[in-house]
């Protein structure tokens, strides 16, 4: 989601006239995309903004610093605190606004304050209260790949599992039309492309006039697409019908990513993850027969508060009951909002760290076995 909205702001900086740069050095305007969804992509943005301090960019004038995305929406003004250097903040709802912001930031650089102006309201800009995303943002062409895109056909989620940050930062889900997303899709193949990712935080949880089991149908009959596939899925809103028609729909890759993050009916419902493992492993078993050599991947967090060995028994033995082709290990870690915050963060970092390790192990055999 986030390297399509860097490509979103680069559309609409280049459509406003903006040159992109990927030299740092010969930038007037530096824009960080960042993520909130663990400490550790926090802290790598915080120390590269950090070696942005002020300087002059190789035409002479000192670069603009903008932080956009999820830490923008997360810490607000606040990021002018902590990196001063920083000069606009624009959070996933107010992307568009990104060009307007830096032209007004331009247009005001180097005058001095008007009389009874603080100077830090006319140097700094923050835009974090947006709702809707406008649609013509989807629309201006702009792809990093040749031959592929990304196509966001919904945006935030409503489901509120205790340790994500998504739904405070992202905001609650909301679909696009299905008519504006075949139309992306259309112009995108206009251009080139022949692959399509459709993109959501909870993929197949979409529903405008019609649920993502039609719009695959739709999106696998537009001419020119070779191949496609959707991510990310969520096991309560994954339905039999949806495995029927990844069956049916010929271009559609047979790649399902489908989070577990734990084995543990306990710590699912201390997730808020609203299924069981028996849910799961029945969904596992269901793909399986009705997709025909179907790819199924998954995320597991570890070491999430008051798991003791017996749930990450349980979680070990369940990736070693489904044999996934891959799956994505992370260590828990709180973050700002979240439910899970009141739970005390009580497994220790070794142990976290011994359980990360254990199931990378036994993923790597069981995807060596797989190839
Ligand atoms: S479904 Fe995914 S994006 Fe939504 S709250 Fe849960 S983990 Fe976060």
């Amino acid at each position: 989601m986030n390297v399509r909205d860097s490509e979103v702001i680069c559309g609409l900086l280049t459509t406003n006239g903006y040159k992109l740069t990927t030299n740092s050095d010969e930038a007037d305007v530096i824009i960080f995309n960042t993520c909130s969804v663990r400490q550790h992509a926090e802290d790598k943005v915080w120390s590269e903004i950090g070696r942005y301090k002020k300087g002059k960019s190789l035409s002479g004038t000192v670069p603009l610093i903008g932080v956009v995305g999820c830490m923008a929406q997360n810490y607000k003004e606040h990021i002018f605190d902590r990196a001063p250097q920083v000069d606009f903040v624009v959070g996933p709802p107010d992307i568009h606004k990104t060009p307007m912001i830096i032209s007004s930031l331009i247009a005001t650089k180097g005058q001095s304050p008007k009389s009874g102006d603080s100077p830090l309201l006319q140097r700094k800009i923050w835009e974090t209260d947006g709702n809707l995303r406008p649609e013509e943002i989807y629309h201006t062409g702009f792809y990093e790949d040749k031959e592929h895109a990304y196509v966001v056909i919904s945006e935030g989620c409503s489901n509120f599992c205790s340790y994500c940050v998504v739904p405070y930062v992202r905001g609650e889900l909301k679909n696009r039309k299905h008519e504006d997303i075949l139309s992306e899709i259309e112009e995108a193949i206009g251009k080139g492309i022949t692959k399509i990712t459709l993109l959501g935080q909870n993929v197949n949880a979409y529903q405008s006039t019609v649920n993502l089991q039609e719009l695959l149908k739709m999106v696998n009959k537009i001419k020119g697409l070779k191949e496609f596939d959707f991510v990310t899925s969520h096991p309560k809103d994954t339905s039999i019908e949806l495995f029927r028609v990844m069956q049916e729909c010929d271009k559609l890759k047979k790649f399902f990513h489908l989070p577990v993050q734990s084995g543990s009916d306990r710590i699912l419902g201390l997730m808020n993850r609203q299924y069981t493992r028996k849910f799961y492993l029945d969904l596992a078993d269901k793909y399986r027969k009705i997709v025909k050599d179907g790819i199924l991947t998954t995320d597991i967090i570890v070491g999430f508060p008051t798991e003791g060995e017996e749930d990450f028994q349980d979680t070990y033995n369940l990736v070693k009951d489904i044999e996934f082709n891959a799956a994505f290990i992370f260590k828990y870690s709180p973050r700002p909002n979240t439910g899970a915050l009141k739970f005390n963060d009580d497994v220790p970092k070794q142990e976290k760290e011994r359980r990360h390790k254990a199931i990378l192990e036994l993923q790597k055999k069981i995807s060596r076995g797989k190839k």
